[in-house]
């Protein structure tokens, strides 16, 4: 799977700095292992992050911080075991495999609209969800009041943007409006960071928002 679409660099370096809202965070780490182009940008961030620290001034530790930070240490597992999982176009991508499982269709999705299902991810606080499209399907016009961060998982959508593909990322902040098309036979499933809800233009759209907690 290659990309055509990738994570707004400051993203990716907001990502690298462990300074990213955790449901943005959660859709990166889910791009990355299919994206080489942007696991050298976090790799190269995180270096430079490395670099600046070992520039710091070393200054004197008490003896009590000393032995506790040790005591810390002694309980780290040195090579904590990393886990293999299997990322294919069209199964959950593998850091949410722990979580939900391999399987995107055993979710409960959840029926907002004809053509459109959303399975909202638990500890997330609302703020991260798969969304299901139907071929066809027209998203309502919408902007944000904040950033929309999406990884296309299966199928493909377009919008005023381009054309996103599985594997691709579209990382749009509050000024953007967009009303992305679903342009295949193939269900498109995306993974949804929000940090604020989104805004519709439409009327029908916003009366029925407050019910479908989009
Ligand atoms: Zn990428």
């Amino acid at each position: 799977m290659t990309s055509a679409h990738h994570p707004d660099p400051s993203s990716l370096m907001s990502y690298a700095a462990g300074s990213l809202p955790e449901p943005s965070a959660m859709v990166i780490a889910c791009h990355l292992p299919s994206c080489e182009h942007c696991r050298k940008l976090v790799s190269e961030a995180e270096d430079v992050g490395r670099s600046l620290l070992e520039q710091l001034e070393p200054v004197p530790m008490s003896e009590g911080s000393r032995s506790q930070i040790l005591a810390m240490l002694d309980g780290i597992d040195p090579e904590p075991s990393q886990p293999v999982f299997r990322t294919d176009t069209g199964s959950i991508p593998a850091p949410l495999q722990p979580m939900l499982g391999e399987d995107l269709h055993r979710l409960h999705w959840r029926t907002l609209a004809p053509g459109m299902k959303q399975f909202v991810i638990p500890a997330y606080a609302g703020k991260l969800r798969l969304l299901k499209i139907s071929p066809g399907t027209c998203m309502p016009k919408h902007s944000h009041s904040g950033s929309e961060l999406t990884l296309v998982l299966q199928g493909s959508y377009s919008d005023e943007f381009g054309r996103f593909c599985a594997g691709d990322v579209a990382d749009l902040d509050g000024d953007v409006s967009h009303q992305p098309i679903v342009d295949t036979h193939e269900d498109c499933i995306c993974l949804i960071a929000t940090d604020a809800p989104l805004r519709f233009t439409g009327l029908i759209p916003r009366l029925l928002q407050p019910f479908f907690d989009l």
